[in-house]
């Protein structure tokens, strides 16, 4: 198999498998458009808002389940 690397095709880190459709730059890493969820729910973002915390991306409504603590308007 060749290096996809150092043909500079990008390596999901979801499935590790080359993207050759769109790409999604999150994490540190690149990921399917389908590939790349809620660490809680798994529902893939899909191009809308995500929420990173300790490495891990959240959809909004578990961002603010798990890590909402501080009042989400006037902090
Ligand atoms: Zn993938
Ligand atoms: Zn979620
Ligand atoms: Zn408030």
């Amino acid at each position: 198999l060749p290096c996809h690397d150092k043909m500079g095709i990008p390596i999901c880190g979801a499935c590790r498998r080359p993207i050759e459709t769109r790409v999604v730059n999150a994490l540190g890493k690149q990921w399917h458009v389908e590939h790349f969820v809620c660490a809680k729910c798994e529902k893939p973002f899909l191009g809308h808002r995500h929420y990173e915390r300790k490495g891990l991306a959240y959809c909004e409504t578990h961002y603010n389940q798990l890590f909402g603590d501080v009042c989400y308007c006037c902090n």
